[in-house]
């Protein structure tokens, strides 16, 4: 892979698409072939899709309402969504994520469960930088841990220039508790550790968000053992 300018997002795409895949749709879901820090992250993770449901649904209504889901996975948060009415459009950089996805949304959103009619994301192979469009609401959640600060900045800018009322992140926080943890953990690399994972203090991610207009409204964090997500919901300035 080419060193500048995509490096390190053709090394992501391809660990989606192969190994990571494997790793995260058996963390994402539901059986029981995990170990337990596996399952740890799993709890960690489904904490997070319910407090940005609740951080949705606290301002309102879904029914209707646009929603981008940028770096989707399995559709995880576009699942809920769209059974809240939510109109969804979920994307991912990887085919392999993108299909199983659908496969989920097709079985899980059949019937409706009362008065609200789920509608089926619309979904896509796409990376979030050529994402485009206008949305009320764009959310991305753990994606940013797979880009340095440098990159991270444009990927936000960009999120944020397509949404028109709220933009909710999440990313693993930069804190020194947790960059200690993380040294110790790189001393002692295991087998699926494939990928490198950036850190973000939030104040880096909240100057990249002031830069282009935006402020942070509601703040979150998710810690589990092994999995730690801050959470940010920003609005207009
Ligand atoms: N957002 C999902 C969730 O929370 O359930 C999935 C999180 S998973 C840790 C990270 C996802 O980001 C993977 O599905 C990966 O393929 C995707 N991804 C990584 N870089 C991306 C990019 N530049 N554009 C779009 N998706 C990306």
């Amino acid at each position: 892979a080419e060193e500048v300018g995509g490096g390190d997002k053709e090394v992501v795409r391809n660990y989606f698409n192969n190994s990571g895949f494997q790793r995260w749709k058996k963390i994402y879901g539901e059986t029981d072939d995990v170990n337990k820090v596996q399952l740890d992250i799993r709890l960690g993770h489904s904490k997070t899709v319910e407090n940005v449901m609740k951080m949705l649904t606290d301002d309102g209504s879904l029914n209707g309402v646009t929603v981008c889901d940028a770096g989707c996975g399995t559709g995880c948060l576009s699942i809920p969504l769209a059974k809240e009415g939510a109109v969804v459009s979920a994307s991912d950089i990887s085919a392999a994520m993108v299909a199983e996805a659908e496969k989920q949304a097709k079985e899980q959103l059949t019937a409706g469960n009362g008065d609200i009619a789920p509608v089926m994301p619309k979904f896509e192979v796409k990376d979030l930088e050529s994402l485009d469009g206008k949305y009320d609401t764009v959310v991305c959640l753990d994606v940013l841990i797979h880009y340095p600060q440098n990159k991270a900045d444009g990927m936000i800018a960009h999120l944020a220039s397509l949404a028109e009322n709220r933009l909710i992140l999440s990313f693993a926080p930069k804190t020194f508790y947790y960059d200690l943890l993380k040294r110790i953990g790189e001393l002692f690399p295991g087998p699926s550790k494939a990928t490198r994972a950036y850190l973000h203090a939030e104040a880096d991610v909240e100057s990249a968000l002031n830069k282009v207009g935006w402020k942070i409204r509601k703040r979150g964090l998710i810690t589990t053992q092994f999995y730690f997500a801050r959470l940010v919901e920003a609005v207009p300035a």
